[in-house]
């Protein structure tokens, strides 16, 4: 998808939650379109900070959770007990360094197909899955 794309798309999504597209909040938006970093909020303020003088952390963090919140975006959930957010909303996995907290993702058909155990769909509404899996990643390994 191209960048012109993900914008259309993400414009139509606010549209569509009733939320305004402000200068701002497309621009926190970009930052993290392309960034399969798993930024945390404070790597986004950094990052935008210079373009947007006169944008506050808080502005970048509630925009987060508020993209969060309408599935604009999701949310990594307990990495290092660090809020970290994804732009890919398609299921994938993610490998996780356990010294350098670098996060990676992984698309993997054959995971997303795994047998969900009777004792979750039972009584909960399944919802989705993403599997992490810890490592220590090559370049750590390296610096051993
Ligand atoms: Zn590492
Ligand atoms: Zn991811």
């Amino acid at each position: 998808m191209s960048d012109q794309e993900k914008i259309n798309q993400f414009m139509q999504k606010c549209r569509d939650k009733g939320l305004s597209v402000t200068p701002q909040r497309l621009s926190i938006f970009k930052a993290l379109m392309n960034d399969s970093s798993h930024p945390n909020p404070e790597t986004i303020y950094k990052g935008i900070k210079e373009e947007n003088p006169t944008i506050s952390f808080a502005t970048v963090y509630k925009a987060l959770e508020t993209f969060e919140k309408h599935g604009i975006i999701k949310m990594v959930t307990s990495l290092h007990n660090t809020v970290r957010y994804d732009p890919m909303l398609q299921q994938h996995h993610h490998i996780v360094c356990a010294k350098c907290k670098k996060v990676i993702d992984l698309v993997d058909e054959d995971l997303n197909q795994i047998k969900i155990p009777e004792s979750i769909t039972k009584e909960n509404q399944f919802l989705d899955f993403s599997i992490q899996f810890n490592v220590i990643c090559s370049e750590c390994r390296a610096r051993q």
